[in-house]
């Protein structure tokens, strides 16, 4: 049996070497307390979890769900686009259900992306935003983000001859892992760069919900002119604590969105029609989980802000997402320091380079850990420094 190129060209998985020791300490019998991933440690709200329990008694939603969403789930995501960002797009042509967003920045490059051609990916960032390029035949052009340009991709350096290759380019702000907002001035140029290059921009709005100190992240659909470039991409996950129900979607360019909804209807079959009920109630219930939802991670922000300050590692703070991006002292690696504070601290924290080559020399701490275990955490670092 052989397997495709395509597997051998994945990069290493960053984590592999710390779940092995993780594994190993765990065997033990000793307590590891891991700040490495980010998924909501909270459970789903009430109300919702009770519309899934109706919708699942439901016998129509038992069949082979709508390719591109129920109707009643597109204009419900269309409804919360225009209550939550005063943004306009048609149920029909410029809406489409996901499997969780991480489907959609897979399955857009079979889309968009003959082989050979280029995607601009911010210099670190999700993942997928590079591996769905490898498993698509295309190339990856990392953008450069750093602390001087306030980690907003930098997509005007990106030499001519990649330009001419190039069909996508993905932003996403508030950013996993950086933490880092976008202004408006900022979208503004990329849309203007996007037309100049021809480029579909997807806009990954996956901390959309998740903002402090009163910030309350916008849509790149509201920039004049998004939607002849760009999709965007919203998901129940972080906002609604529904990582493991697999429920999000794409709105905005119609001409993005059919050629996206071609290539899904070929390989699945949609999302459980009964999710899309529970997900209506998500979009369009009450919004009160939400704003407990970051009172409590901005208090844990706040916690792990204050320690690290106290042991003299440098992080800015954020005003999304459920990340601390902190910078590894002097002397180590993104992967040193992670795998330091893992042997002598039992901690697991995200080394900054597992999210592309523009995250040396950082390392993420997520903050969907229960606010005594941070503690804790930040104490155990503390006391190996
Ligand atoms: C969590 C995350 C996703 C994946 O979200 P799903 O909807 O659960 O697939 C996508 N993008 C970013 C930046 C994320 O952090």
């Amino acid at each position: 049996m052989r397997t495709a190129q395509r597997i051998a060209e994945l990069p290493p998985y960053l984590f592999a070497e710390i779940d092995r020791k993780k594994e190993a300490k765990q065997a033990q019998g000793i307590d590891v307390i891991s700040l490495g991933i980010g998924d909501p440690d909270t459970p789903t709200p009430e109300h919702i979890v009770d519309a899934m329990a109706k919708a699942i008694r439901n016998p129509k939603n038992h069949q082979y769900p709508s390719y591109y969403g129920a109707k009643r789930y597109r204009d419900a995501a269309s409804q919360w686009m225009k209550n939550r960002f005063d943004v306009d797009v048609d149920p029909d042509t410029e809406t489409l259900a996901m499997i969780g967003s991480k489907e959609g920045i897979a399955h857009v490059f079979l889309a968009f992306v003959d082989p050979g051609e280029y995607t601009l990916v911010p210099g670190c960032g999700y993942p997928v935003y590079h591996t769905g390029g490898i498993l698509s035949g295309g190339k990856t052009h990392f953008m450069p983000m750093n602390e001087e340009n306030k980690f907003l991709a930098d997509f005007e350096s990106t030499p001519a001859d990649v330009l001419a290759k190039a069909k996508m380019m993905f932003l996403s702000y508030p950013n996993n892992p950086t933490s880092a907002i976008a202004p408006p001035e900022y979208f503004d140029k990329a849309i203007a760069f996007a037309k100049k290059h021809d480029l579909l921009i997807i806009h990954d709005n996956a901390y959309s919900e998740i903002g402090f100190d009163g910030y309350k992240a916008p849509s790149f659909l509201e920039r004049p002119g998004a939607k002849d470039v760009a999709i965007e991409l919203f998901s129940c996950s972080k906002a609604y604590n529904m990582t493991g129900w697999r429920v999000a979607f794409a709105v905005g360019n119609a001409t993005a969105i059919k050629a996206l909804g071609t290539v899904k209807s070929n390989i699945d079959s949609g999302v459980f029609t009964a999710v899309q009920d529970a997900a209506i109630e998500a979009l369009l219930g009450p919004q009160d989980s939400v704003a407990e939802l970051n009172a409590m991670y901005q208090r844990r922000r706040d916690i792990v802000i204050d320690a690290l300050g106290k042991i003299g590692i440098e992080a800015a703070t954020p005003k999304g997402t459920i990340y601390v991006w902190a910078k590894v002292p002097e002397g180590y690696t993104s992967a040193e320091f992670a795998t330091k504070i893992l042997e002598e601290a039992n901690v697991i924290v995200a080394p900054g380079n597992a999210y592309g080559p523009s995250g040396e020399g950082y390392v993420r701490i997520s903050l969907s850990t229960p606010d005594d275990r941070l503690e804790e955490a930040i104490e155990r670092i503390k006391n190996t420094l």
